[in-house]
């Protein structure tokens, strides 16, 4: 019989090794990624004429990142790749894409087609997640995701001197990045105070290594004479539409409030999983208490609810490049298992039960590991309901919390899309992306329900920006 139809969405570690799997057993997956070149988000390669080391770029990540482009290299003539590929619906058995994005820089039509699959492997990753401050729509705000991706791919720092403030590993990580490249860190502030991140050391050492390069970050910015401060309350980021950022005032662990100069602001709160094609695709979700986000429903394997689409790595659950490649080998040993007993494929090896006991056991350790990140660094959802009513939620539409809470008091929008169609928040370019976990607390916070209750804000295509001029290829 022909081969299976194999669509991969992301080629990041989860995408990579997935891909690598299903090669391992004679087939030939297709790969989309909107990227310029494989790696995903933390290994993610630099442009043509940079010449980084890998320890330069990747630090104590260098060989895992070796390893998983080289893996890539070698997979480069039996998969279908297509880069710079926008996958921005799903629809019937069929996955929508825009490629060739970088023609659309160059004003020429960027071409449409779909592709039809029997087997659908969601590896698209996360992105930051933010909680508004007054004033963070100030140029000179930026998410830690768009700091760190200019100084790994074109080695620049986003200010003269900058503030990073939020919570999470990440906040940590860029800091130090930043710091070790020479850029001016004017300090870090974390809204997680201290006690809770030493109450979560039983479950952090579930993964005694990555624990130990947590505190070895931690120990580099200190010794770098980088100001950090836990337990903090953001109040506001000073500036202009003119001018920008100028500064940032804080309430400490002890209730004064302080004030910092600065040009640029590095902010965020862990990440978000990616999952917009999983909702387009029609798969379940359910409300991750731990980190207060609706995820897609998975089983251990990365099976969805829909049969055929599976997902993996940090767009199921954020449980770090580790574990994303282990999704990613998982998911396609999955799809192997269920091709084979629905007989769609005489190729598909049998699994072996080792291999999978091994994944598995890997895995809950790293969950453990997630939880205690989530215990350690929770996403601070009191602030949205301390918001001032002239802060500004969605940023994309220019949305007040202020704004917002008139439509959840008045006009009875309780619910994350009633709200967005009155609000419009979450209705601007980032469709929610960025501002949809920020607005349902400022819901839940206004009518005093559980976040659960006001639901999660359903995608539509295009899951990004498309241009209105496109070619349709002949299906
Ligand atoms: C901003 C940011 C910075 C991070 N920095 C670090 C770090 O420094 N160190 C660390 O240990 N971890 C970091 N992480 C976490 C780490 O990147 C992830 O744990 C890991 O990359 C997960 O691998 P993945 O394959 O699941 O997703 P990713 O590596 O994110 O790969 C997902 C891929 O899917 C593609 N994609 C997504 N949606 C679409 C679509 N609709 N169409 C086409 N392609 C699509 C993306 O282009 C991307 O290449 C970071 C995460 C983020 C979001």
């Amino acid at each position: 019989m022909a081969q299976p139809r194999i669509v991969i969405i992301g080629a990041g570690p989860a995408g990579v090794r997935c891909a690598e799997t299903f090669v391992a057993a004679g087939l030939r997956p297709t790969i989309i990624d909107e990227g310029r070149r494989d790696g995903g988000q933390i290994y993610r390669r630099q442009p043509d004429n940079f010449s980084r080391s890998y320890p330069q770029l990747y630090g104590t990540e260098a060989n895992r990142a070796q390893a998983l482009h080289d893996c890539f290299d070698q997979l480069r003539d039996k998969v279908n790749y297509h880069p710079q590929t926008l996958a921005w619906n799903i629809s019937e058995g069929r996955v929508h894409l825009m490629h060739q994005m970088q023609q659309m820089q160059q004003e020429r039509a960027p071409r449409a087609s779909a592709l039809a699959y029997d087997i659908l492997v969601l590896c698209t990753g996360a992105t930051d997640r933010l909680m508004p401050t007054p004033g963070w729509q100030y140029a000179g705000t930026y998410s830690l995701g768009a700091a760190q991706v200019a100084l790994k791919s074109q080695a620049v720092s986003v200010g003269r001197k900058v503030v990073f403030m939020g919570s999470g590993p990440l906040l940590y990580l860029v800091a130090s990045q930043y710091s070790k490249a020479g850029a001016n860190v004017a300090a870090v502030l974390d809204t997680s105070p201290f006690r809770l991140q030493w109450r979560a050391l039983p479950k952090l050492l579930a993964r005694p290594g990555v624990l130990f390069k947590g505190l070895f970050l931690l120990n580099a910015i200190r010794r770098a004479g980088v100001d950090i401060q836990r337990g903090i309350t953001p109040v506001q980021i000073e500036g202009t539409p003119e001018s920008g950022v100028q500064g940032v005032r804080y309430r400490s662990a002890d209730g004064r409030e302080h004030a910092l100069s600065c040009d640029a602001v590095a902010m965020g709160y862990h990440l978000r999983a990616e999952t917009q094609l999983a909702d387009l695709a029609r798969c379940e979700f359910v409300f991750d208490e731990a980190s207060r986000q609706w995820l897609p429903r998975v089983d251990a394997d990365g099976r969805s609810s829909v049969p055929g689409v599976y997902l993996a790595g940090d767009g199921a659950r954020i449980r770090g490049a580790d574990a994303a490649e282990n999704a990613g080998r998982l998911a396609a040993l999955a799809a192997l298992a269920d091709l084979r007993s629905t007989s769609k494929s005489n190729q598909a090896a049998p699994v072996a039960v080792e291999q999978l006991a091994q994944l598995h056991q890997e895995q809950a350790a790293m969950e453990q590991f997630r939880l205690g990140l989530q215990q350690a660094f929770p996403w601070p959802a009191q602030q949205a309901a301390s918001l001032p009513d002239s802060a500004i939620v969605c940023r994309c539409e220019g949305i007040t919390a202020g704004e917002l809470r008139e439509v959840v008091h008045h006009k009875g929008a309780q619910e994350a899309n009633r709200a967005k169609a009155f609000s419009r928040v979450g209705m601007g370019r980032c469709q929610g992306r960025y501002c949809g976990h920020a607005g349902a607390e400022v819901i839940a916070a206004a009518i005093g329900c559980p976040v659960a209750d006001v639901g999660r804000l359903r995608t539509q295509a295009p899951v990004k920006p498309l241009a209105f001029s496109i070619v349709e290829e002949p299906q």
